[in-house]
């Protein structure tokens, strides 16, 4: 690359640098255009040659609708929502074509077919982080672990390390920018077949981002980058439901539920008395439905603090199943072939205005709280008595239940 005008103060500050460092071998090509910047008079005149590294930073910010960002948006992190967007497979000289398939997403998802949907609608307040991080081919070289599999009923499919993502994400915080607080990682597959892989949701797995894989041969799928984005981003799950599952109850989970392993109180509650399903009204398919995705639910009325319930989920089918799971009528980014649309449920639209809103409040009561036992008040609990109460919207993504209030009386 020939610089022939000034470029900016950084720009000039590494040619000089280079030309510095490196005088001794560059030459001085004859009949070439005066470049604009002059360098001083102890230097030859000649053109500023940027060696590779130096040609474009490490990552790049770039606002949904364009704008460039920086170290300044993104501190604010109540009012812009960061997608840092990651390679694997793209060996150490792909570096070019890894920004441009990166570049091609952001505008994908941010010129979505409908301004309504989030990506679109809200796209001042996106910050898409790119970060360079070379690595191997596809395989065991590869960065981030990325590779692919095929699957004997899906064909090709993406996966990747979620370890090493966490990681990258830690280090790069600590090494490069501090302020990076990622709410979704997007990582691009170099590959160019569209295959498809299974985007991580943060209300489920806990972890502070969604992880959402993407073929490169598939950045220019709308219909596929925001439904991905609607996983690994703002925490929901699919509205479809599996053709060959639609008799399916998720309540046929609860036969599960006694091989969970019990985790932090309920393990407590596991050792004072044994069988925590024999005294207590613990089910996995709530467990699953009510997990804080909130664009569905257990129960066609999900409120239960509210008489009535806050709100109504019309349509029975999500997650796959067909039966005893619910969500806010209408096709949307949640949906799949004919319930697919780029567009929202009122629920939907109710959490986007949450996550965007600025101020940060969420639009309904955390009212999924209910009594689950103990199921029957036994003497052999003397004097003290644990009670459980299950709450959908604990792990909620975007408004978990910080506090309970509780009083106790005998009535
Ligand atoms: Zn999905």
């Amino acid at each position: 690359m020939v610089l022939r005008q000034p470029i900016g103060r950084l720009a000039v500050a590494i040619s000089m640098l280079w030309l510095a460092t490196h005088a001794s071998a560059a030459q001085v090509p004859r009949g070439l255009p005066t470049p604009g910047f002059q360098p001083p008079a102890t230097v030859p005149n000649r053109p500023f040659v940027l060696p590779p590294g130096l040609r474009r930073p490490t990552w790049t910010c770039t606002r949904g609708d364009g704008a460039p960002c920086g170290h300044a948006e993104l501190a604010r992190s109540g009012l812009y929502r960061q997608v840092l967007i990651l390679p694997t497979g793209y060996r150490a000289d792909e570096r070019d074509r890894f920004f441009a398939d990166a570049e091609v997403l952001r505008t994908t998802v941010s010129a979505a077919p409908s301004p309504e949907v989030f990506s679109a609608k809200y796209r001042s307040q996106l910050l898409y982080v790119t970060l360079w991080v070379p690595g191997g081919d596809l395989g065991s070289s590869a960065v981030l672990g990325g590779r692919t599999y095929l699957d004997p009923t899906r064909g090709e499919r993406l996966t990747f390390d979620p370890q090493a993502v966490s990681e990258t994400v830690a280090a790069t915080r600590h090494a490069l920018i501090p302020q990076l607080s990622p709410e979704a990682v997007v990582l691009i597959f170099d590959t160019p077949t569209s295959a498809r892989g299974y985007s991580t949701i943060p209300s489920y797995t806990g972890k502070p981002f969604g992880i959402v894989p993407i073929a490169a041969g598939e950045v220019t799928n709308a219909e596929l980058a925001v439904h991905e984005l609607g996983h690994g981003l703002l925490s929901w799950v699919d509205e479809y439901v599996e053709s060959g599952l639609e008799e399916f109850s998720i309540k046929a989970f609860d036969a599960l539920t006694p091989s969970i392993a019990w985790q932090g109180n309920l393990a407590t509650l596991a050792t004072q008395v044994g069988d925590p399903l024999a005294t207590y009204d613990l089910k996995l398919s709530e467990i699953l439905a009510d997990n804080g995705a909130d664009n569905v639910a257990s129960s066609q009325f999900p409120g239960t603090v509210t008489p009535g319930g806050s709100e109504a989920y019309e349509t029975e089918g999500a997650l796959g199943l067909g039966l005893d799971v619910w969500h806010n009528t209408g096709p949307s980014i949640m949906g799949r072939d004919q319930s697919f649309a780029f567009a929202h449920t009122a629920a939907q639209e109710r959490i986007a205005a949450t996550i965007f809103g600025g101020r940060f409040r969420s639009g309904r009561a955390n009212d999924r709280l209910r009594n689950a036992g103990p199921l029957e008040w036994r003497g052999q609990f003397g004097s003290d008595t644990t009670v459980v109460m299950f709450d959908g919207d604990k792990n909620h993504r975007w408004h978990p239940t910080v506090r309970y209030d509780i009083q106790v009386g005998w009535f």
